[in-house]
């Protein structure tokens, strides 16, 4: 047996780890042998103490930082008045769950990975951004918001396939009565859940304060069944099942678009994924203002300016930004150790651990799949694999298949690096059932994204909570700030993040 194996720490911040890789054949599969990567942030702690005992090398005064390279954070710099700021970045590349992995030269989506067309009831500030970016353009026929590159919509016909339990079908919510009593029972609601989530009138936050399943079960005679393909479609989109978010998200979920009415509506999917919005917000951002491998440990105020602690774990040097207003779009949980006044705001928020596993194959004629093909099994973690051929055939062909865990599991992130194996070897398997055929022998490598507090699950209480979003001149952005785990929320809260700043 050829077995090999290494780690190595790459910029201080990533764990890499390539091993080869043999299958068994107990449950079918060939044996094969391909390299796995993981890509994990899960050593931040570690780093920040190597940080703390670091003498600061640098002093820069501007007049905005703005923390996390996301959608939100990147929001915020395109919103700013001022060019005097700068965005640091824990990792070596912009895009936190909207992030894309390099393979072979070409990006593939390594989280977020499609939007849709914008109805003409959603922020304005959203929109206009979008379409200063020449993102999208109106189409007043169907008073939609309308993606301008074409190239990147996926064909109605190729959209979606679902494995169920060794049956495909064509959509996760079977065609029945009870789903047209479901989506009766919905159209009360129309055209009256836009995003950003902010929006939603007053009038339906009690439908914050009960479970979707509760609201499910209390009007609707549910079974089993139904509820297995709801928690699915909430899991995917939302992080958490019918009995862990709330109404008001559950709802809005089928009722932000008309799509549940019947219209034909562009679904926008480049096979970067939602990076696509990164790269376009990036490149009108001087490349000096955007610092990626910089991990922000530290922030004080102090007479009115803020003293922020930055870690570079390129250069493994410690520097200090004094600054008069700061954005804050990463994660709140970190906010404990970063600015621990703050974290009161943000205690009630659980996040749902993500991990993404993009699957090169040297195979183009596998065929039967779908752009998104949903995954229903036992195993209610493995959410099934998007195919990068649907995307664009000209590149080598991946699979990017999605795993969603629930709250209590942030320690498997930790795990997954120990038992790389192990996951990958359960996602071929998973995507062999769906081809009826022994993929193992066409992969050419794996790679792994591990997502420890990757999206806020929208619980009971948290859309509607009344936070502290904005205090001396410190301002809060990203999804995990009561909103939902959606782009448009994430653009959004950078926008008025941004803002407040200028
Ligand atoms: C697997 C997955 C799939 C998804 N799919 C979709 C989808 O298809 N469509 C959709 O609309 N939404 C999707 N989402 C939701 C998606 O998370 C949001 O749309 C959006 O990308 C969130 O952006 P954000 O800026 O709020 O947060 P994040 O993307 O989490 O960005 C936060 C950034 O801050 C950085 N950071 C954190 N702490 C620090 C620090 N101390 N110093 C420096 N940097 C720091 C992080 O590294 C990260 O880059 C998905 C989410 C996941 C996890």
């Amino acid at each position: 047996m050829d077995r090999r194996s290494f780690l190595k720490v790459s910029g201080g911040l990533i764990l890499l780890s390539a091993c080869k890789n043999e299958y068994s054949s107990k449950d079918g599969l060939q044996q094969s042998e391909f390299p796995i990567h993981i890509d994990s942030n899960s050593a931040v702690g570690h780093l920040v103490r190597s940080a703390m005992e670091l003498p600061i090398s640098e002093s820069t005064s501007i007049e905005t930082l703005i923390v996390g390279g996301g959608i939100a954070g990147l929001a915020a710099a395109s919103s700013l008045r001022t060019n005097d700021f700068v965005v640091c970045e824990l990792d070596p590349t912009l895009g936190g769950t909207s992030g894309a992995i390099n393979i072979n030269g070409s990006l593939y989506s390594q989280g977020a990975h499609y939007d849709l067309a914008y109805p003409n009831n959603y922020g304005k500030d959203g929109l206009q951004l979008l379409e200063k970016l020449n993102i999208i353009q109106f189409n007043g026929v169907k008073s939609l918001w309308e993606f301008q590159d074409k190239q990147y919509l996926i064909p109605s016909d190729k959209e979606e396939a679902c494995y169920d339990n060794g049956v495909m079908r064509s959509s996760i919510l079977a065609n029945n009565e009870l789903k047209q009593n479901f989506l009766a029972l919905l159209k009360t609601y129309d055209n009256q859940f836009p995003l950003p989530s902010t929006s939603i009138h007053s009038d339906l936050h009690h439908l914050d304060h009960l479970t979707f399943y509760d609201y499910l079960n209390k009007y609707l005679p549910i079974d089993s069944y139904f509820i297995e393909a709801i928690d699915y479609q909430m899991l995917d989109d939302l992080g958490g099942t019918s009995n862990q978010i709330s109404a008001l998200a559950g709802i809005h979920y089928y009722k932000c678009r008309p799509y549940y009415n019947g219209e034909d509506l562009e679904l926008f999917s480049p096979q970067q994924g939602n990076y696509y919005f990164i790269q376009k917000m990036a490149k009108k951002i001087a490349t000096n203002s955007l610092l990626t491998n910089h991990l922000v440990f530290g922030m004080k105020q102090q007479n009115k300016s803020w003293y922020i602690d930055v870690y570079d774990t390129k250069q493994k040097i410690r520097k200090e930004y004094v600054t008069n207003n700061i954005v804050y779009a990463g994660q709140k949980h970190a906010l404990k150790h970063i600015h621990p006044e703050s974290h009161a705001s943000f205690n009630d928020v659980s996040y749902a651990p993500w991990v993404v596993v993009n699957i090169e194959l040297n195979e183009n004629d596998l065929d039967g799949s779908k752009w998104q093909n949903d995954f229903l099994s036992p195993n209610r973690t493995f959410l099934g694999f998007v195919d990068s051929k649907i995307q664009d055939n000209k590149n080598s062909r991946v699979l990017t298949a999605y795993y969603c865990f629930p709250d209590i599991h942030h320690y498997i992130v930790k795990n997954f690096e120990a038992s790389a194996k192990d996951l990958v070897h359960e996602t071929v398997s998973n995507i062999s059932l769906y081809y009826k055929k022994d993929i193992s022998k066409f992969v050419k490598q794996a790679h792994i994204k591990l997502l420890g507090h990757a999206m806020p699950i929208p619980q009971p209480g948290y859309l509607t909570k009344k936070r502290t979003l904005f205090k001396d001149n410190l301002a809060f952005a990203g999804v995990d700030t009561g909103r939902l785990p959606l782009m448009f929320d994430a653009l959004d809260s950078g926008i008025q993040a941004g803002k407040k700043s200028s």
